[in-house]
């Protein structure tokens, strides 16, 4: 028993060590990944349900590393986060998905939403404002065409500030969606209160329509709350006509997933456009 008890430690000592030295590695990568070019974004079409016409992209930031190949942001997102690289990430994205879009309307797409994911971190540093002043500055885009996706999470601790800079960011035409609806606990009340838009249903409650009585249930509760307060809704993930069926009935706005879509780069994603709307 002595035996297996070191043993165990010992292969615990080992995992965590792993883990440590993954987690130093993807820090000191991630620090030269901006500069060396190894970071894209690509975009992923919106259509509007009642249509069938495309509205709008999301950005989505990619990383190929070259010796590991594509990191997906679910596994670095959180270690630029912590090690403070979340601020010139961000900033890079921001300034990258304004220019595309301005540049996609050079070529002649208009009528195009750009919706840029923001990390609750993000949005909290002091420079936030300005950074977004500068990416709609230098791009020349049109503030009212870029949509922020922020989360459940920003609105849960406290940020004295929060309402005011939402409304410094909306006075200058920028609007907001609320990213991965449902994942969170929070109050409903800010829906009210704050001057977002649009919502995002999570794709874990998309995943199982239809058919999954409690995922059906999440989902016409927030399409009607969501009509009742004058949101929009979009729902992420849609796979399969089923899904789009569901909820395009049932009265969401938007749907975005890979029976649409995969998120592109971005010249495959400006074909794709282009021939969606022929
Ligand atoms: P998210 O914002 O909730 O994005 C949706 C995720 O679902 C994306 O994963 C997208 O590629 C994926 N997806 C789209 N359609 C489908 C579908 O039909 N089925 C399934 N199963 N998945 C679908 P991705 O690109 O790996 O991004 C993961 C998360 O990383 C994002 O979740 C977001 O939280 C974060 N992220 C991505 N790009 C950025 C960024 O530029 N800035 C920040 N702060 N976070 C980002
Ligand atoms: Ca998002
Ligand atoms: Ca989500
Ligand atoms: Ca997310």
């Amino acid at each position: 028993a002595k035996e297996a008890g070191r043993n165990g430690y010992q292969f615990f000592m080992k995992e965590m060590n792993a883990r440590v030295s993954r987690r130093m590695f993807l820090e000191n990568n991630l620090r030269r990944a901006l500069e060396r070019h190894e970071m894209y974004l690509v975009y992923q079409p919106q259509i509007e349900a009642s249509t069938g016409r495309v509205s709008g992209v999301e950005a989505l930031v990619r990383w190929n590393h070259p010796e590991e190949g594509l990191i997906p942001p679910d596994r670095f997102i959180p270690v630029a986060e912590d090690c403070g690289l979340i601020e010139p990430l961000g900033a890079w994205v921001l300034h990258q998905a304004c220019r595309q879009l301005q540049d996609w309307r050079d070529d002649g797409l208009d009528e195009l939403m750009m919706a840029i994911n923001i990390s609750p971190m993000q949005f909290r540093k002091p420079g936030f404002t300005d950074t977004v002043r500068s990416a709609l500055h230098s791009s020349g885009v049109d503030p009212r065409c870029i949509e922020l996706e922020i989360t459940e999470t920003l609105l849960m601790q406290p940020l004295n500030d929060l309402d005011s800079r939402l409304r410094e960011l909306t006075a200058m035409g920028l609007t907001f969606s609320l990213d991965d609806f449902g994942t969170g606990y929070s109050s409903l009340g800010y829906l009210k209160r704050l001057p977002i838009s649009r919502i995002k249903l999570d794709k874990s409650f998309v995943a199982d329509l239809p058919g999954d009585v409690e995922d059906e249930a999440v989902t016409r509760a927030t399409l009607s709350m969501a009509k009742d307060l004058g949101l929009h809704c979009v729902a992420e993930g849609v796979e399969t006509p089923a899904q789009r069926d569901f909820l395009s009935e049932r009265g969401c706005d938007t749907l975005q997933g890979y029976l649409f879509a995969r998120p592109m780069p971005e010249q495959e994603c400006r074909e794709w456009i282009r021939h969606h709307r022929r």
